[in-house]
């Protein structure tokens, strides 16, 4: 059985002529694009939307192609070669989307318009978007020496950054090991080792740390020079317009956050008294792995992951059993790790095709088995947006996590049902490890994000200033869960996503994928098959409507904190049944 994924349906090779065929389509579509936005405006666009539906399925295709390649494969050059081509591209596509806008900006009549189309009300909520969008673009004229001089601007501190974090040589008991690899020993069975690495990952950043904080001052200025030039009142509010979601809802699920952290608190000082700490979790062993004396976790191979993955998925449905079946057999999926090959998992879809592929780097343990759940979730949500035009599949953020989310949640679910104490406990264990990730971590993050780009419209954060909120972001949500004294000062040096100069707040769409997907989960349970034909629709109207009226479609109001305490509740009641199993166990 071949393990790896097969690319040569969308091309035979980088010698396939019809890489070349396609580009040149879709250069010609690009150029001859300004013109089509002239004349009868309903003739105008409804031909637009056949031309960005074209040009969509190209660069998608295309684009797939080199960086599929390039992700199982990282020295091909042939396909860093088109990569690099894509790219600069891309420019001219994003130029033709703005002057799209800004002609859709200036049509009065937009509704008469959608009215008398039907292929227009096919893709009205993808109109009425793009029209908003209008009040929020730059001035023309301006807009394309922004775009280039974020490339080096904000672009750069941001690949500046990529660039410090991966030179930086931690010094690990006398040993110089790549930052990466310090931060990898955080999850080794050796307390001692996990201190090590963290004192010497902390001491490592003191030699890149006035760079890093100047990278993070230059990126959240330009996002508060742009918020001024694309009109949005604050940086959060336009990472709230470019997720669909409104400011309502982030307050309601943040509310629910803050009220479920006394419990995360009791698991981590739990956590830490079973690993002999007096005065709270200590940093460095937030991963620490934790399995009852005399317990052995089970190992999978790659056939009884996927029997389990297709037993478990086609309860909930046939169809979706018979689909990841099929994933497999076709091919879908790159398992193996090998050389060359990128770490991680991901999940790319190729909508015009109506096929996805994914990408996991398969070991054996039960959290890869997890991982090829959540991945093969995306692909169902893929699946499930068969048909829809390309500009109506764009899931925002915070609700592209909803099928990976629901998936995992389905497979823990069967395997908790049917295990034994230790297991049982190895199992919530490693949930709420990731949980206090998703939910606490990012909450810190969240709460530290907002406090730096504040102090940043006064003036730059010299790195002490830096270290001093991220303490304080950490005080307010780890609380007593954490060793006062062995917090982490340099998670803001640590973390990528703060230096995202495209997207600011990168961090609250997770808690958001995490508990909406949990409480859809929670949905399942009460209503049973009856839910899932609900669910399918759901997924299928991700990228069609804003995120309250996504969820108010299968019933759930996300502006009421009482939704997102409904899934929080699943965490601390798997929080209650850890410490009571932890005092039967250590
Ligand atoms: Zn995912």
């Amino acid at each position: 059985m071949d393990w790896t994924w097969d690319l040569s349906v969308l091309y035979k090779g980088f010698d396939d002529e019809n890489i070349n065929k396609d580009f040149e389509q879709l250069k010609k579509l690009v150029e001859e694009g300004a013109a089509l936005m002239q004349g009868d405006e309903k003739t105008a666009l409804e031909t637009c939307a056949d031309a960005f539906e074209t040009i969509s399925a190209l660069t998608n295709k295309l684009f797939s192609f080199a960086s599929l390649t390039l992700a199982t494969d990282a020295n091909n050059e042939t396909a860093q070669q088109l990569m690099d081509q894509l790219m600069k591209f891309y420019v001219r596509i994003s130029l033709l989307h703005s002057a799209y806008v800004r002609y859709l900006g200036k049509i009065e009549n937009l509704e008469d318009i959608i009215a008398s189309s039907e292929k227009l009300q096919n893709i009205a909520f993808s109109l009425r978007r793009d029209k908003e969008a209008a009040a929020h673009l730059m001035d023309e004229g301006v807009e394309e020496w922004v775009l280039k001089m974020s490339l080096t601007g904000g672009d750069a501190f941001s690949t500046l950054r990529d660039k410090l974090d991966a030179t930086l040589t931690v010094d690990v008991n006398g040993e110089s090991m790549p930052l990466s690899a310090a931060r990898g020993l955080a999850y080794h069975p050796d307390a001692a080792t996990r201190k090590a690495a963290y004192e010497g990952e902390l001491q490592s950043y003191t030699k890149i740390d006035i760079s890093m904080a100047a990278c993070l001052n230059s990126i959240k200025g330009e996002a508060l020079t742009l918020i001024e030039a694309q009109r949005f009142p604050s940086v959060l509010e336009k990472t709230l317009f470019d997720s669909n979601m409104d400011m309502e809802t982030l307050n309601a699920m943040l509310t629910a956050m803050e009220e479920s952290l006394p419990s995360f608190r009791k698991y981590l000082r739990k956590k830490a008294e079973i690993l002999g700490h007096k005065n709270g979790l200590p940093f460095y062993d937030l991963f620490a792995p934790l399995t009852p004396p005399g317990y052995e976790p089970k190992m999978y191979t790659i056939e009884e992951a996927r029997e389990k993955l297709i037993v478990e998925m086609s309860k909930f449905s046939p169809d979706m059993g018979a689909f990841i079946q099929n994933a497999f057999d076709q091919r879908w999926i790159d398992i193996y790790p090998r050389e060359g090959k990128q770490g991680g998992a991901f999940c790319a879809g190729i909508h015009h095709m109506d096929i996805s592929r994914v990408m996991t780097n398969f070991t054996g343990s039960f959290s890869d088995v997890s991982t090829l759940a959540h991945e093969l979730g995306h692909a169902w949500h893929n699946r499930c947006m068969k048909g829809l035009p390309e500009c109506m599949t764009d899931a925002p953020m915070p609700l592209a996590e909803t099928a990976s989310i629901f998936n995992e949640t389905l497979l823990s679910h069967a395997v908790l049902s049917s295990a034994e104490k230790a297991e049982r406990l190895a199992l919530l264990e490693s949930s709420l490890m990731e949980a206090t990730q998703t939910i606490v971590d990012i909450f810190s993050r969240y709460k530290f994000e907002s406090a730096v780009i504040e102090t940043r419209k006064d003036h730059s954060l010299s790195v002490s200033e830096l270290k001093q909120l991220m303490l304080d972001a950490q005080d307010q949500t780890y609380g007593d869960g954490l060793d006062p004294e062995l917090r982490h000062p340099y998670m803001w040096a640590c973390k990528s996503h703060y230096y995202n100069s495209g997207f600011n707040f990168y961090n609250f769409p997770y808690a958001f994928g995490q508990l909406f997907g949990t409480g859809v989960f929670a949905l399942y349970q009460q209503e049973g098959p009856a839910f899932v034909e609900r669910y399918n629709q759901l997924l299928r109207s991700c990228g069609s409507a804003r995120i309250a009226d996504v969820a108010m479609s299968v019933g759930i109001d996300v502006r009421n904190p009482d939704f997102w305490r409904t899934s929080l509740k699943v965490y601390q009641d798997n929080i209650e049944e850890f410490i009571t199993l932890a005092d039967q166990l250590f």
